[in-house]
């Protein structure tokens, strides 16, 4: 009878026996992986998979000499897998919540990813094609915007975070900026006023209460230093009861100096009156009627484009935000504008709820999600369809919108064990899917489902509750 190696072997003999770096990269069947990742970081790949080869000898693991190549090599295989997993790809999002920040916020229109496509060429980005010389960058997105919105003129920065700390720097660098206190938020990522207020060179001037503020608050706080009047919607959470605050028209009718102006930071760049969906968000268009001087909002919150920040308003002022040195530094590239202007053009041409992912998924009637959830349950094998109904459930707006404000919707719940490992196994196939958990069920919520993508997700729901010898109890 053969004995394992390591009965006859001491531990220092294994050890020695490792094999090195060099022999491993002559080894035929890492030769395709080197090649796709490159040279150095898969030396480094082979060197971690050595060391923990090595600790585990270390720590008494029985493994033969024969076996270490092995070992190693399926270490670095598992590493190659788990670079491939953390690759930026598509996920299944079947949260309910529309605007997810974990992933990506809204997805977008397939008139913005042509155009993104298009546009990641050379591009007329500063260039007038008619006259041959230097253009506005963006010059027609920033057109399109202002027409949108009803208001002279538009900018483009990174995103909304970025919009408020130029904003608060090139208008109010070294004065007050008047601001009640029950809008000194933490808009989540670290995002928190009292901070961006501190970073743009502005001084903090909160007034009135948590609950209440009154006009006269405003009234009584503006003097000489007053740089600006800021309003920023209380996008995450909520305040009921004994509570009040001026509107934007009472803030722009208040009597100040013609240096002060009121901006509006709305966050969800909402176009439309959303009451019959059951959502109450407010409306840029109503901001700016109202008097704002210059309203602040996401691309890729309820606006349903790319990521950005967009500041809408009059034109004195935005002409001083283009003339400040930070606008250079938060400028959007040209893939981001170009996805922009086509979402723009979806909005104007009135075809928002039929074009844009996000306003199709919010606008979606439950008995649609519900006859998709039938429909994905009719394509699971009987085995699979042991574990799974059909529940009602609730879907969330996201992006930093009320958690409270939900829309009735349908989902396919996965019942029995092994709930978090099936979970994982969802998230980390191809294409990810990424549900949740509750109440002992593992909910796939189809409203933020494409229909392109229901086949696919049966497929995998399939394959994983038939090897799930869990479900068949
Ligand atoms: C979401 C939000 C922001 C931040 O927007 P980003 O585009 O994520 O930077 C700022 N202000 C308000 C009111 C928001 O809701």
């Amino acid at each position: 009878m053969k004995l394992p190696w390591s009965l006859l072997l001491n531990k220092s003999e294994l050890l020695r026996g490792l094999p090195a770096v060099d022999e491993l990269l002559r080894h035929t069947e890492l030769t395709e992986l080197r090649r796709s990742h490159g040279h150095d970081l898969f030396v480094e790949w082979i060197r971690e998979a050595i060391n923990q080869v090595r600790r585990e000898l270390q720590n008494g693991r029985d493994v033969g000499t024969d076996q270490l190549f092995a070992a190693i090599i399926e270490l670095v295989r598992a590493r190659v897998n788990s670079e491939a997993q953390q690759v930026i790809r598509p996920v299944i999002n079947a949260t309910g919540t529309i605007l997810h920040t974990n992933l990506g916020r809204a997805p977008l229109p397939a008139l913005a990813i042509e155009r993104m496509r298009s546009a990641s060429a050379y591009t007329n980005l500063e260039l007038d094609l008619d006259s041959g010389e230097r253009g506005r960058r963006g010059a027609r997105v920033m057109k399109l915007l202002a027409r949108l919105s009803g208001t002279e003129e538009a900018m483009v920065v990174n995103n909304c975070a970025a919009a408020t700390v130029l904003v608060l720097q090139a208008l109010a660098f070294g004065k007050e900026v008047i601001i009640s206190r029950g809008q000194l938020v933490e808009i989540g990522g670290g995002f928190r006023l009292p901070d961006v207020f501190n970073s743009a060179g502005v001084i903090l001037r909160d007034i009135g209460t948590t609950n209440r503020t009154y006009c006269r608050d405003y009234e009584n706080a503006i003097h000489e230093a007053t740089g600006a009047i800021i309003r920023v919607h209380r996008s995450n959470f909520a305040q009921i009861g004994f509570v009040t605050e001026p509107s934007i028209a009472e803030l722009a009718a208040l009597w100040r100096p013609q240096s002060v102006p009121v901006i509006d930071d709305l966050g969800s760049g909402n176009l439309y009156d959303l009451s019959e969906f059951g959502l109450q968000e407010p409306r840029v268009a109503t901001s700016i009627e109202a008097g704002a001087d210059m309203v602040l909002f996401s691309g890729d919150k309820l606006f349903g484009g790319p990521q950005c920040g967009i500041i809408v308003g009059k034109k004195i002022w935005l002409e001083k935000l283009r003339s400040n040195p930070l606008m250079r530094a938060l400028r959007a590239d040209k893939v981001t504008l170009a996805a922009l202007e086509a979402t723009t053009e979806i909005h104007l041409s009135g075809n928002a709820f039929r074009q844009l992912p996000v306003l199709q998924m919010l606008s979606r009637a439950a008995e649609d999600v519900r006859s998709n959830c039938t429909s994905v349950v009719e394509q699971l094998s009987s085995a699979a369809r042991r574990r799974v109904t059909v529940v009602d459930c609730q879907s969330q707006l996201g992006g930093g919108t009320l958690p409270g404000q939900v829309l009735p919707s349908f989902a396919i719940a996965i019942g029995g064990p092994h709930l978090q490992p099936l979970a994982r196994a969802l998230r980390l196939g191809t294409p990810a899917i990424q549900g949740r958990i509750k109440d002992d069920r593992l909910l796939l919520d189809l409203r933020t489902v494409p229909d392109a993508e229901l086949k696919v997700l049966a497929e995998r729901i399939d394959a994983l509750l038939r090897d799930d010898p869990g479900g068949a109890s």
